[in-house]
């Protein structure tokens, strides 16, 4: 049934958004047979220092970055909801909505990835949705790098990398890997330019250049 095919959910703070977000997104929907990706922009993330700019702002850059990308969808909760945002509980209201037997492919970079056992209530994950990860250009992905309880839920979980049967075949629990065109971009690099007076072209959508510049976000350290 269509209305079962794996929906990829793909959260973080873009700030900005920018486009190895978007190619990451893309490739995974082609890689992993997803029918869609709900972007999910964080509030207030606990797990890592605050954003730069406000939630709003980084709420309509993603929902400019995604418009008439038909595999694309914005869900506004975690910003709309005022409060710390956390993976587990929106996956548990996903799946609320979505029922218990639609595939739930959490998206994750291999940096986000490797600092999962971080994340508050991380194992409980795996009974929500399965996990795939990108490879990052510039992050290892030797396995035995990765943290113990990672690397123990790794053995009992893995699939073949790039095959979606293997999430389709379950609605949660499995992890593995997908494979990304390697782009070296990254939020904090594109604030930096933008701090310093340079250019950001091609690094993000033309629609969310324009945004920076009308709302002067980046601009400099003070917090603009
Ligand atoms: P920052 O530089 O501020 O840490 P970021 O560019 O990593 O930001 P996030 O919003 O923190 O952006 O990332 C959301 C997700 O996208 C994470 O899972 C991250 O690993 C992944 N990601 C970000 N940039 C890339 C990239 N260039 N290639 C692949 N994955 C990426």
């Amino acid at each position: 049934m269509p209305e079962e095919l794996p929906l990829g959910v793909f959260g973080g703070t873009f700030d900005p958004v920018h486009v190895g977000h978007l190619r990451l997104a893309e490739e995974a929907a082609d890689a992993l047979g997803l029918a869609a990706v709900r972007w999910i922009p964080a509030g207030r993330p606990r797990h890592r220092d605050a954003p730069r700019v406000a939630a709003a702002h980084r709420l309509r850059m993603v929902e400019l970055a995604v418009a008439g990308n038909p595999r694309f969808g914005l869900d506004a909760a975690e910003v709309d909801s005022g409060a710390a945002s956390y993976t587990v509980p929106t996956l548990e209201r996903l799946r609320a909505e979505l029922g218990a037997t639609r595939p739930l492919v959490l998206l994750l970079g291999a940096d986000a990835y490797a600092g999962l056992p971080d994340w508050h209530r991380w194992r409980e994950i795996f009974a929500l949705a399965h996990v795939a990860v990108a490879r990052r250009p510039g992050v290892a992905v030797d396995a035995a790098a990765l943290p113990a309880e990672l690397q123990t839920e790794e053995r009992a979980r893995r699939a073949p990398d790039d095959d979606p049967a293997a999430l389709a075949a379950a609605p949660a629990g499995r992890i593995l890997g997908f494979t990304t065109t390697p782009l070296a971009v990254s939020a904090t690099q594109v604030r930096a330019l933008l701090a310093a007076g340079r250019s950001a072209r091609y690094l993000l959508p033309p629609a969310v250049i324009d945004y920076i510049a009308l709302h002067h976000l980046y601009r400099s350290h003070d917090g603009s």
